[in-house]
């Protein structure tokens, strides 16, 4: 047996909100120079990120790390407000890279806030989205969520009123299965039904799901610390699918295709076209008789606004 049939999902790789990101940072070196520093790795893929550090790009966790006066990149997954704060306390100028559909996360999270509504959080603790979303919550009113468990120990007042964010990256599939927990739990609980799951992450798992009717073995492109690369890697293995995750298509052992005939590939929100195009090179180079197919993404363009900061470099 060896592969015969190579299928590429039909939406997969960058999001409206990692191209505006780059895009951001791109502008921010041609108007600022370099070095130019950007808090928190600006979008979750190791080759983007090893451009910009060629290039003079620094990217730093803390604050400390930039000398005042400096211009700092914030990056897609979203900053929490007292990050915002420090940067205007040490007189930095700020370029705001926050996916315009977390914003609306973080809005959504003063309002609950606000009104005094107990916030369930779902997603992965430590991810750098969630601790910027947890940031705009008071302390007394968030609970994380990552699994039923947690469901099972919150302790929250029955009177209280209760609502639910979730990070943008998670698996469609597994949050609305705790969501549905956790209105058997709270019956008032304020939901939207899938809340805040954005649609390249709905996008790319619903494309994972059809090459998961009939391929054999799903391969992801992505890295380790993307959450919604991570998903598609898990949204395969749900539908009893073998399925792994590459960083680089350079890191896949070709021997392995000898065993399937129907294979898929698709790559995460944050990973760059090239490295797709290098596996489809590397797999059809290797058997030449393998057939690649790939239907027409169902995504149109989206453009999201620049930030006031750059925004005069768009036409520059
Ligand atoms: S995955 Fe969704 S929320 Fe995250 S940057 Fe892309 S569009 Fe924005």
């Amino acid at each position: 047996m060896s592969i015969k049939e190579l299928h590429l999902a039909h939406t997969q790789g960058f999001c409206a909100g990692v191209v505006n990101a780059i895009d951001i940072v791109e502008l921010s070196i041609k108007k600022f120079g370099v070095p130019l520093y950007v808090r928190h790795a600006i979008v979750h893929n190791t080759s983007v990120i090893d451009d910009f550090e060629a290039r003079g790009v620094i990217f730093i966790e803390s604050l400390d790390d930039v000398p005042d006066q400096q211009v700092v990149v914030f990056s897609a997954h979203g900053t929490a407000p007292n990050v915002y704060e420090d940067a205007k306390k040490r007189g930095l100028t700020v370029v705001d890279a926050t996916c315009p559909l977390v914003t609306k996360v973080h809005r959504q999270a003063v309002r609950y806030s606000d009104r005094g509504i107990h916030i369930i959080l779902i997603g992965h603790r430590g991810h750098q989205e969630l601790i910027g979303t947890s940031g705009y919550i008071n302390p007394e009113l968030l609970h994380i969520v990552e699994d039923v468990n947690d469901i099972h120990s919150l302790s929250i007042p029955s009177d209280a009123e209760v609502g639910v964010l979730t990070q943008t990256t998670l698996s469609v599939d597994d949050t609305s299965d705790l969501i549905k927990e956790l209105q058997y739990k709270f019956p008032n609980l304020i939901t939207g039904g899938k809340e805040d799951i954005c649609y390249a992450t709905q996008n790319r798992q619903d494309a994972v799901k059809k090459l998961a009717k009939f391929c054999q073995l799903i391969i992801v492109v992505g890295s380790a610390n993307s959450s919604n690369s991570n998903r598609l890697v898990e949204t395969s293995k749900l539908m009893g699918v073998d399925s792994f995750i590459i960083d680089l298509p350079e890191e896949l052992d070709l021997t392995v295709l000898e065993k399937f005939e129907i294979v898929g590939v698709t790559s995460g929100a944050s990973v760059p076209s090239y490295l797709m195009d290098r596996l489809v090179t590397s797999i059809t180079s290797h058997f030449s008789k393998v057939k690649v197919f790939q239907e027409n993404t169902i995504e149109k363009d989206i453009l999201f606004p620049l930030p006031k900061e750059v925004s005069d470099m768009r036409q520059a």
